[in-house]
């Protein structure tokens, strides 16, 4: 018996027939794809849905770009349930992101990941366009928190002066700084004054290639964090401190 389609799946289901043909094409296939992939699991790996269904226990949470060409599993081939992924535009985790947060709050404190990977790409769109001064709408204040990078590096920069070669420094210079904007995160310093095991890795992806760099940026220990950037879990344990003696 099939379930009773609730009316606004009906609807739904008539929009559909209004798509373009090519599009309606599209996405047939991929649900015929789906279907080939899910029935060569299964006889591959008869446990693989049980188990899958049962919950996930990554080790390693990805952040990366959202670009169609940068799927993380598929480029460090990772099976479903290796990674917890998180992707935006130019790989990004700014400070009031609460979606990004969110996402690196669930993995630390709940999935217990034990390294987190900041993987940017060279041709990085994102960044191309956060240099490009032109008006882009909405997205300019996402483009901004990779301008900030821009200005605060601009004389390394603008020592670059092949354009090629600046981009693929911008594109590395903001791998870096979402690591550092992870790390200065309550959620990571919160992780490492529980000792809680937890490294920070900077990588960047070569779309010309397919080969990942290690950008030489691991960060694993509160000691590593810039001094001004501590205050918060320091507060937290004076505060805590004090409050026992009430
Ligand atoms: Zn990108």
């Amino acid at each position: 018996m099939f379930k009773q389609l609730h009316p606004a799946s009906i609807e739904f289901s008539s929009m559909l027939t209004h798509l373009p043909i090519s599009q309606d094409d599209r996405l047939a296939d991929m649900l015929s794809r789906n279907k080939e992939w899910a029935k060569k699991v299964q006889s591959e790996q008869p446990r693989f849905f049980t188990t899958s269904a049962k919950g996930q226990s990554p080790k390693i949470l990805w952040i990366g770009c959202s670009d169609s060409r940068v799927p993380a599993e598929q480029i460090v081939q990772c099976a479903p349930g290796d990674l917890f992924v998180h992707r935006n535009i130019a790989n990004l985790c700014p400070h009031t992101d609460m979606n990004c947060l969110s996402v690196l709050q669930y993995a630390v404190d709940v999935l217990q990941v034990e390294h987190i990977i900041v993987c940017g790409h060279y041709g990085c769109g994102g960044v191309q366009a956060a240099t490009a001064n032109q008006f882009y709408g909405l997205i300019d204040s996402w483009l901004c928190n990779i301008k900030d990078v821009y200005r605060a590096n601009r004389e390394h920069l603008e020592a670059v002066e092949d354009i090629t070669s600046r981009q693929e420094l911008l594109v590395e210079l903001n791998v870096s700084n979402t690591v550092h904007n992870i790390c200065h995160s309550p959620v990571v310093q919160g992780a490492w004054e529980r000792k809680q095991k937890l490294s920070v890795h900077a990588w960047c992806y070569g779309l010309e290639d397919g080969l990942i760099r290690e950008l030489g940026l691991v960060i694993s220990e509160q000691e590593e964090v810039e001094a001004v950037y501590k205050m918060a879990v320091m507060e937290k344990t004076v505060s805590t401190k004090a409050s026992e003696t009430h």
